[in-house]
């Protein structure tokens, strides 16, 4: 590919211009929950803005400052009380929400329960009881590794109640992650099952539990709740959980916490390296995630049924599946298993079945489905649907407009929302009733928070270019630390940029000035002195029909720097690039994004190496690229599809 561009100054290439827009339905945007207005009142006074939203909540004594702010060390709502599970169960029962439903639970097998507000703050007093027979107290940390199912919240809920730490870790996590996980918290308390339903099959938890406490004495207890009924090995050190659970008092007097009290930390899945225990704390992080549920997705918490496809070993999970609504005091559907068990339409089964009025899945997903074919949805009645978001990646154009109009009937807004574990909660989205939404774009900063786009020196970019995702002033749900280790917070995010969070995503602001995400800046491709993002190349990658998912990297070349290396999933499902369909692909990408961007090489794949929450590790695509021994794979879902890939593309070793 010869390219004679003269190489460039700007931070990030913009090279992708989306014309379409979707406003809000009337209806939504008459009724919403937040108007046009918020975003001027807010940025009027910030701080006054989050003390008003911290007033969702209810607190046992309120603050005096609301935020005291050492950079890069901030503290909100100072000297304020409250008890996160209170907040989240006791007050709604005490309002007379008793028999809400709390949550629909659906076991991937088909067996369900449905646990009202009244019943839930009855289980989780059983469990703060269970958890003070148990030793834990204040400041614990406490290691939940569960399948999807309602005893994993109500443990979240018991150890927010005692003020002990919770650090969920994924139930599909390997013993050494496990491991590493509670090396690092000094856990003395497992929470696990002995296994729980993921693709048709019991799938087997405490035998990675009992691998990983048995040379960790700081485990003092593993607590066992009977999920599948699968034989499990048995020590003086395991307690099952009907035998000490069932049994406590549902009378439990629950303390007062600090509002700075931590209430958990979750380790990020680990895309770029060894993973960082990431601290929340209890009152800005409960207000922020409160706040954002309601205002993004508009919750109307009377009549809306609303569902989060993530997994709670995600940080999706914490905010959007249990601090976010039931703050709100939503009626939540929770899924144990798979999008394709027991058959392709388990989604929109769910949708149809509980009637749900406001989904949030991750791009991964709606890609997924959009190869599985529009088919598929369209058998199942989705009309109920009023909101849908999407969560975890850029969502493409192309995906971004087939879920709305194969799962939203061209009806509902999509909100597409960027934030990421340390930020607690949603920072960059579009509102629903007051947003004309944009297929791809993250559109704004939510009311409160204050985002810019900025060049490698700091300085604001103008309206159509790139450069690096910043946040300027601090927000009730930022992270507090990493979790022993101030110096690795300092340096991961407020050493790149004097004063500013720095979250490592690159950005656009486009002609109108809103936000597009545009991937990591470690993944950005610096190709003939133009930095180019891989989401605009993937982008446009997907866009072509033949093209059902694609990753890019830069992969060093002699006269560019870094070449484009394309590895994309076929729809035909074929498993090499055919030589017209490397030229129609070229062409496509050279007439969407310029000649600049065209891949150099196409690869086929039948799958992209993802984390567990449904990422594209790049960094492991580009290993094969420049054909190095392949990287720390044990964050992937399925380890072993690094040497499918491997195996199957002799052509991308480089021999030129
Ligand atoms: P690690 O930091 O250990 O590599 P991670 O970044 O994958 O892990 P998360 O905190 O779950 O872990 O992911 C947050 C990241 O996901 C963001 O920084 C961003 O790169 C990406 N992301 C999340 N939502 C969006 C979105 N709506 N648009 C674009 N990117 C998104
Ligand atoms: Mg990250």
């Amino acid at each position: 590919m010869a390219d004679s561009t003269p190489p460039s100054q700007e931070t990030l290439s913009n090279l992708l211009h989306e014309t379409r827009s979707f406003p809000p339905p009337a209806d939504l945007a008459a009724n919403a929950n937040v108007k046009a207005d918020a975003y001027d009142k807010a940025a009027g006074d910030r701080l006054g803005f989050w003390e008003e939203q911290a007033h969702r909540l209810q607190w046992d004594q309120p603050w005096d400052t609301v935020l005291d702010w050492q950079p890069p060390f901030a503290k909100w709502f100072v000297n304020g009380r409250l008890n996160a599970s209170v907040n989240c169960v006791d007050r709604h029962v005490a309002n007379g929400l008793g028999d809400r439903v709390a949550y629909y639970w659906e076991g991937e097998p088909g067996d369900t329960r449905t646990i009202t507000y009244a019943e839930l703050k009855d289980l989780v007093s059983q469990a703060a009881n269970a958890l003070t027979e148990l030793g834990v107290t204040r400041g614990d940390r406490v290691a939940i590794y569960m399948p999807m199912i309602p005893e994993t919240i109500v443990a979240m809920l018991a150890c927010a109640r005692v003020g002990a730490v919770h650090m969920v870790v994924f139930g599909g996590f390997s013993v050494d992650a496990l491991g590493q996980r509670l090396d690092d918290s000094q856990a003395k308390l497992v929470i696990t099952a002995d296994g729980g339903y993921r693709r048709g099959k019991a799938s087997a938890l405490k035998p990675a539990v009992d691998a990983a406490v048995a040379d960790r004495p700081a485990v003092e207890k593993v607590l066992v709740v009977r999920r599948t009924g699968q034989d499990v090995e048995w020590t003086d050190r395991d307690v099952w959980w009907h035998d000490l659970v069932d049994s406590q008092s549902t009378e439990h007097t629950p303390e007062s916490h600090d509002a700075e009290n931590p209430l958990y930390i979750m380790y990020t899945s680990g895309t770029t390296a060894k993973p960082k225990g990431i601290l929340h704390t209890t009152g800005g992080y409960l207000t922020q995630a409160s706040y954002t549920h309601w205002a993004v997705f508009d919750l109307k918490p009377e009549t809306d049924v609303y569902w989060c496809a993530a997994d709670i070993g995600w940080v999706t999970g914490h905010s959007y599946i249990v601090y976010g609504p039931l703050s709100n005091a939503a009626t939540t559907v929770l899924y144990e298993g798979t999008p394709d068990t027991p058959h392709r339409g388990r989604f929109w089964e769910i949708i149809e079945k509980y009637k749900v009025t406001i989904a949030y899945m991750a791009p991964t997903a709606i890609r997924t489905f959009m190869k599985w074919g529009d088919d598929i949805p369209a058998g199942f009645d989705l009309s109920s649907l009023r909101v849908i978001g999407s969560v975890g990646e850029p969502i493409n154009p192309e995906a971004y407009v087939w879920y709305r109009k194969h799962i939203g009937g061209d009806r509902t807004p999509v909100v597409d929302t960027w934030w990421q574990t340390e930020t607690g909660a949603i920072m960059v989205s579009p509102l629903p009733g007051v947003t004309s939404g944009k297929p791809g774009a993250a559109m704004r900063a939510l009311p409160g928070i204050v985002a810019d786009v900025v060049d490698e020196n700091g300085d604001s970019v103008p309206d159509g270019e790139g450069g690096f995702i910043v946040i300027r002033e601090p927000w009730p749900s930022m992270l507090r630390g990493i979790w022993g280790d101030p110096e690795r917070y300092r340096d991961t995010y407020w050493s790149r940029f004097e004063g500013l969070y720095f979250p490592g995503d690159g950005a656009k602001k486009d002609e109108d000035g809103d936000l597009w995400l545009l991937g990591r800046v470690d993944d950005v491709m610096l190709v003939s002195g133009h930095n180019i993002s891989t989401t605009e190349v993937e982008s446009a990658l997907v866009s072509h029909p033949s093209v059902a998912e694609a990753a890019v990297v830069g992969a060093t070349d002699k006269v560019t720097g870094q070449a484009i290396v394309g590895f994309v999933i076929l729809r035909s499902g074929a498993e090499e690039v055919s030589e017209e369909t490397v030229k129609a692909l070229r062409d496509h990408v050279g007439a969407s994004l310029g000649p600049i961007a065209k891949p150099a090489r196409l690869l086929a794949v039948p799958e992209l190496p993802k984390t567990r929450s449904g990422k594209i590790m790049r960094r492991l695509l580009r290993d094969i690229a420049e054909n190095r021994e392949v990287g720390d794979t044990s964050t992937l879902t399925d380890s072993s599809i690094m040497d499918v890939i491997a195996k199957q593309l002799p052509s991308a070793k480089q021999d030129d």
